[in-house]
């Protein structure tokens, strides 16, 4: 007899794993299958993100910060720290005990919610079935109502530069180096690429991040993008564009890449080598030939947006599908899903999705930049504060970085927030929240921020629209 389900859950990353909770706290049966063996040989809930993405990469981030802190940015306050030294090995084993606690505490939230965790590979087959192929023992059918598919994205690669253990790696590797590199290099600048080179720069590597495209961060607000540039370069990141990747020779225990630019063929020579060149969906093995559920011409499962499928009563969720490859996406539509097979209506705004960089300034954005509202058509009006005027940033020694606001110059309604600061992260969901309520300039004008605040930065921006900024040189009224 085979296993029946009310819902199976390919994937227990933060779109499969959300998603089999909520079901679960509706009152439905559910198994969530998930493949995942970490580096110790232990099955492991909690997708890209909690072993090898957003949680390990931010756990190297916040150890290298205060390395250097403690190296660079203390000696202003007055305090005196000697001879400070990094132990990678510390550092990585800190990290990887970060991943644990977050990887056990999804296992145990499956098992207080009731979810059978299936360890091994889930397969749709035609009619809502699932073919379940554990790690040990035997195949097996499952029969399921709902099938929520949410196998997440793999990194994708450059056939020219193969991984190359320890040597050439990927963003999994890219998290276990076990010295600081003298020389490190970047294929991409991208997020991922640039996170990852702040975390190695930051302990000493001359980093050189290797960006084909000849636009910066071409996803940012132009401005806004042009300042990190700055900023990222006085960190020992050497980020060239125009410089694409043609291949890499591994010599010795250096690697030599090949790349091209504006003046022809280049080369440099390395210790350590990430491709962060992106990610793409990974469906290998996820769906027999007749499951019924098409992709689109980029290998996405095509959906839509709701999040269902060719196929009545299954789903696809999370960076296997359009739309921005972050983690809080992926789970607000896990829990979109669970909602609507409860019979529940709720829907995602897909314009309000934060994303962040959590380089050192920070980089966030919300809605809108000013390109894009110049492409639409929009009559759009725009304001901007400098940390460097305000009293907090400036009593915590941090102001590098501005608050930008795009506005519709009609409606006075707020379009989009674009920060690079200190704890720009959580600043943006000020803007989130004003977004999401169809704030208007006028309503973050008037509301009172709270002083020595750094959330007054955003304040004075919305004043700045309409020429009103207080702490500004400005003496005009727009
Ligand atoms: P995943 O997290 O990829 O999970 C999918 C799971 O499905 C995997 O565990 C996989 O093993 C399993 N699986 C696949 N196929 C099968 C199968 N056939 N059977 C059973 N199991 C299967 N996002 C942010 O929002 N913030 C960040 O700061 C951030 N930082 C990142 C840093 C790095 C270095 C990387 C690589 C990514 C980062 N991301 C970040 C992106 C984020 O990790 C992803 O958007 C998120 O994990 C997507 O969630 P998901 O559930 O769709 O897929
Ligand atoms: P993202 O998709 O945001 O993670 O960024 C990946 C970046 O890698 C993109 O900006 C690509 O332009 C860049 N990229 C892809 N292939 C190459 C290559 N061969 N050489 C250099 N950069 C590349």
């Amino acid at each position: 007899m085979p296993k029946v389900f009310d819902v199976v859950v390919i994937g227990g990353g933060p779109g499969g794993y959300a998603a089999a909770i909520k079901c679960a706290q509706l009152g439905l049966k559910v198994a969530c299958i998930e493949k995942y063996i970490n580096k110790n040989g232990k099955p492991a809930l909690g997708g890209t993100c909690a072993n090898v993405g957003c949680i390990p990469s931010k756990a190297l981030l916040d150890s290298s910060w205060k390395y250097h802190e403690a190296r660079e940015a203390l000696a202003v306050h007055g305090i005196t720290t000697g001879d400070v030294k990094i132990d990678v090995k510390t550092m990585v084993e800190r990290k990887d005990t970060v991943v644990k606690k977050q990887t056990d505490g999804v296992a145990m939230l499956l098992q207080m919610n009731g979810i059978t965790w299936l360890q091994g590979e889930g397969k749709l087959l035609a009619g809502k079935r699932v073919e379940f192929s554990p790690h040990e023992g035997e195949n097996e059918t499952l029969e399921a109502t709902y099938v929520i598919l949410a196998s997440g994205s793999s990194p994708i690669k450059i056939p020219v530069v193969p991984l190359v253990d320890g040597l050439v790696v990927d963003n999994a590797g890219a998290l276990d180096f076990t010295e600081v590199p003298k020389r490190l290099g970047v294929i991409g600048a991208g997020i991922i690429g640039l996170e990852l080179g702040s975390v190695w720069a930051r302990l000493g590597a001359q980093v050189t991040v290797l960006e084909a495209q000849d636009t910066f961060l071409p996803i940012v607000d132009r401005q806004v993008s042009r300042e990190t540039f700055k900023q990222l370069t006085k960190q020992n990141l050497d980020i060239k564009l125009s410089a694409r990747v043609t291949g890499s020779t591994v010599k010795g225990n250096e690697v030599e890449v090949a790349y091209t630019d504006a003046n022809g063929e280049q080369k440099l020579t390395v210790d350590k080598l990430i491709v962060a060149v992106g990610r793409r969906p990974y469906t290998e093995g996820l769906l027999a030939v007749d499951s019924g559920v098409t992709l689109d011409e980029r290998g996405f499962i095509f959906v839509n947006g709701q999040c269902r499928t060719d196929v009545p009563g299954v789903y696809a969720i999370g960076d296997l599908v359009r739309g921005p490859a972050l983690a809080h996406k992926a789970t607000e539509e896990g829990v979109m899903v669970a909602e609507m097979i409860a019979g529940h209506t709720i829907h995602i705004n897909y314009d309000c999705i934060p994303s962040v960089i959590y380089t050192h300034p920070e980089v966030a954005w919300v809605g809108l930049s000013e390109e894009q509202a110049k492409a639409r058509g929009e009559e759009y009006k725009t304001g901007s504060f400098s940390f460097a005027a305000n009293g907090r940033a400036v009593a915590a020694n941090e102001t590098a970085g501005f608050v930008k606001v795009v506005a519709d110059k009609r409606t006075d309604r707020i379009l989009g927030v674009h920060i690079i600061g200190p704890q720009a992260s959580e600043l943006i969901m000020q803007a989130v929240i004003a977004i999401e309520f169809c704030g208007s300039v006028e309503d973050l004008q008037l509301m009172v921020f709270a002083h020595p605040g750094l959330s007054e930065v955003l304040h004075e921006a919305m004043l700045d629209v309409d020429g009103k900024a207080i702490h500004s040189a400005k003496k005009k009224r727009k």
